[in-house]
Order: C-alpha cells, then sequence, then structure tokens
C-alpha cells in the first residue's frame, strides 16, 4: 500500500499499532502526505496477545477514525480486534510499510529529519513516535532464564497440556495463561510477588482464579518469587524458605516495558524519577524536540498502565491539529 522508492514525506509515524493507525487516519483527513513505518505485522503487538484474549473495554472504544467497531460479544475479542485495524486500514487505504524497523531518527542541519530503518532511509518534516511498550519483556534476572523453556509471550493453552506449568505474575495475562492451561490439563502452580491477585485483573474473572486457587485446583505461592529455573525443575523464594517443585515451562508474565532508549537517543528527554515520563507538551503532544511528537501508551514512560487504546485515540487529532497549524503558519501554544 506504500509508495514504492518515495524516500521523503511530511509526516513519518513510527508503529502500526492503533494509535499509529489513528494517527495516519487523521494525516489522511488532513491530506498530509505521510507513511506508517511497523517493525512487524499489521497491529503488531495485538497480534503478539494471547490467541484466546478478550479485551477489557468495549468494542466502541477501540475505535480509530470515528470507524465502527461491531463486535458480536460485550468485549470483543483479539480476533476480532485483528479483524477491525486491518480492514479499518485496507478500506481506508492507509499508507503503510511492513516489517521495516525504525533504526534511527536524526535532525538535519537545514530543517526536517533523516531516518534509517532496516530497510532504507527517508527524509521527514514531522515525527510521530508511536511505539508502544509491548516489545521490552521485563526480565526476572534468575539463573535458567533463558532456558528455551521460559517464555514472556503466552498464546495458546494446548501446548501445555498435561504438563507442569509455572505461571509467574497476577496480572490479566497471568491469569488467563493459568486459567486456559489449567482447564486444558495442565498441572498449573502460581508465583506471586504480592501477597493477592491483581485488582486491576478483570472483574468477570478475578472470582474464577480466587476460587480455583482456594480449592486447590491451581497452587499459587503468594509473597514469593522464582528464584532459580532449571531443565526439570524450579525453585520458589517463599516466605517459609525455597520450595522445588517438578516443571516443564515457565510461563513469565512479568510485564513489559517501553524502548525508552530509542527515545533518549532521538533526543527526547525524560523525567528523572521512575516513570522517566517523556517530556512533551500535553495539549500537542510536540516533544523538546521541535516536529517530534509522541502518540499512544509510549506518552506514559515507565508508567504502562495508565494509557490504552481507549484513552490515547484522542492523541492523533490532537498532534495533526498541531502539524496542520505549523503548515498553515499558525503558531500553537
Ligand atoms: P502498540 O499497540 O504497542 O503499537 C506500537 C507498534 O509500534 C507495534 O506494532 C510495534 O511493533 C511498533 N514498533 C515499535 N518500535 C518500532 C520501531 N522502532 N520501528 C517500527 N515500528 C516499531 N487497551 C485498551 O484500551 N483496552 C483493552 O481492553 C486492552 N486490553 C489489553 C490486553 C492485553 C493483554 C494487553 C497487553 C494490553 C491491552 N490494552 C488494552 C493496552 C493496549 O493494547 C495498548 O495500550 C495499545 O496497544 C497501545 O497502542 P499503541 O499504538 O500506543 O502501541
Amino acid at each position: 500500500m506504500a509508495t514504492p522508492n518515495k524516500r521523503h514525506y511530511s509526516l513519518l509515524i513510527i508503529g502500526g499499532g492503533p494509535i499509529g493507525l489513528a494517527c495516519a487516519l487523521e494525516a489522511r483527513k488532513a491530506r498530509l502526505d505521510y507513511v506508517v513505518i511497523e517493525k512487524g505485522c499489521l497491529v503488531n503487538s495485538l497480534y503478539h496477545y494471547p490467541t484466546n484474549m478478550t479485551f477489557f473495554s468495549t468494542s466502541e472504544r477501540l475505535e480509530i477514525g470515528k470507524v465502527p467497531f461491531v463486535s458480536n460479544n460485550p468485549k470483543p475479542t483479539r480476533a476480532e480486534a485483528l479483524e477491525y485495524y486491518r480492514r479499518v486500514t485496507v478500506s481506508s487505504q492507509l499508507n503503510i510499510q511492513l516489517f521495516e524497523e525504525v533504526t534511527s531518527v536524526r535532525k538535519k542541519s537545514n530543517g526536517g529529519f533523516s531516518v534509517k530503518t532496516s530497510k532504507a532511509g527517508y527524509t521527514a518534516d514531522y515525527i510521530i513516535i508511536a511505539t508502544g511498550f509491548y516489545d521490552l519483556p521485563y526480565r526476572l534476572n534468575v539463573p535458567g532464564e533463558d532456558l528455551p523453556k521460559v517464555t514472556h509471550y503466552y498464546k495458546d493453552p494446548h501446548f501445555y497440556s498435561l504438563q507442569q506449568v509455572l505461571v509467574i505474575g497476577a496480572q490479566n495475562s497471568a491469569v488467563d495463561a493459568a486459567l486456559e492451561t489449567w482447564r486444558k490439563g495442565a498441572t498449573v502452580t502460581m508465583v506471586v510477588r504480592q501477597a493477592d491477585i491483581g485488582q486491576r485483573v478483570k472483574y468477570w474473572v478475578r472470582p474464577d482464579i480466587i476460587n480455583r486457587i482456594k480449592e486447590g485446583s491451581i497452587k499459587a505461592f503468594f509473597s514469593s518469587a522464582v528464584a532459580a529455573i532449571r531443565d526439570r525443575e524450579v525453585d520458589i523464594q517463599t516466605p517459609e524458605g525455597i520450595v522445588t517443585i517438578p516443571n516443564d515451562w515457565v510461563i513469565a508474565m512479568t510485564g513489559y516495558e517501553p524502548n525508552l532508549e530509542f527515545l533518549k537517543k532521538t533526543g527526547v528527554r525524560l523525567s528523572k524519577d521512575s516513570s522517566q515520563k517523556p517530556e512533551f507538551n500535553e495539549k500537542t503532544h510536540e516533544t523538546n524536540i521541535p516536529n517530534i511528537y509522541l502518540a499512544g501508551v509510549i506518552c506514559g514512560g515507565m508508567d504502562t498502565h495508565s494509557l490504552f487504546i481507549e484513552n490515547s485515540r484522542i492523541h492523533a487529532k490532537r498532534i495533526v491539529t498541531s502539524i496542520k497549524g505549523k503548515l498553515s503558519g499558525l503558531h500553537q501554544g
């Protein structure tokens, strides 16, 4: 869908997630000359979510560009969301390059930016960074973490049937993985750093996991952490000391962090506190580097839970309004 060999765009959007696409829709509406560069497949993060995942948002809250998202379920599934964002992209003929990673963005001395990717080089007058937070899993930093039996991306329960599975974490992804694999016949143990199942777990799922633990179907070690992973067993540090249990697979649902190094390399300043929030104007989303904008969940820095699709769709309009204002010679605040 992208124009072959075109190397200059007025606007280059990094990331083809829901918010990068929302920016593309706004750019199209404003008749800007834009391109989206996405390092993986279309809506790459959503594609890598668990196969049977259900969103906590209702479908209208995941809509972009005012295109209706019709779902048969009160909460749409991952499959429906993939279909929706694909249909929006195709029907609006969005200009997008897939499987191409942006590796650097540099300011040119004569204005504008030079952008290097895994496949080509571009120049652009404006940049939107909408790179999300799903690429870098939090490491456990324990021996054995790099064994092939450890995954940070749970997909599907059948694979774990009749196996000894350890699930690390107690938020939505961990709870879904524990319940699904247990229902497909895995022997499931959970290791939870806190004293309880996460409060943010979907309200219709939380009682299910709590009851499975209470009845002993799923074993859970609370206030505990994995200490070591070996081929056939794992050590768990519990309040009572180390417990060793047999194990075939480890599903580490410990969360993900955004690629803040990319922002730093680009020159975007981050706050000094633990949130490492990037510096940007809340009205326009323009960063400390004029003409570089941030959109989507990356705006929260390490605080990846405050922004979702439903409350960051609005960024697209703010940014494109600012760019349009600049292009028409108006000065935005
Ligand atoms: P992403 O969707 O992460 O998109 C960023 C894109 O940028 C990715 O496709 C990535 O491949 C690409 N990218 C990264 N770096 C580069 C690079 N250097 N070059 C090119 N491309 C790059 N939110 C809701 O509103 N409702 C929900 O119900 C909901 N449920 C969720 C369930 C789960 C299991 C998870 C993990 C998240 C859920 N979220 C939900 C959060 C939501 O998915 C994210 O907030 C959303 O994906 C953010 O959109 P984004 O476009 O900012 O980032």
